[in-house]
């Protein structure tokens, strides 16, 4: 698991077509595929670069499992790109 910290490297879990990525927030926390919609850079830069990850963090995680066991609370599955 890797947490995401610049534009470069949301660009390039962005890109990627195997892994997901996990987004971190005060109101639940939730797992994409990366090529998901949800997944946007301006969301990324308001979280993590203006607002410097008081209210959440993304990460990019390789596998479904371990996404889903590394977070409290255990994230939700995105209901736009579906994750399995
Ligand atoms: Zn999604």
């Amino acid at each position: 698991m890797k947490q995401i910290t610049s534009v470069a490297e949301f660009k390039e879990a962005k890109a990627a077509w195997d892994g997901y990525i996990v987004i971190t927030d005060d109101t639940g926390n939730t797992v994409h595929r990366p090529r998901c919609a949800n997944v946007d850079i301006s969301n990324f830069r308001e979280k993590v670069l203006a607002n410097k990850g008081r209210h959440g963090a993304y990460y990019f995680v390789e596998d479904l499992v371990e996404a889903m066991e590394a977070f409290t609370p255990r994230p939700k599955k995105c209901d736009n790109c579906r994750p399995k």
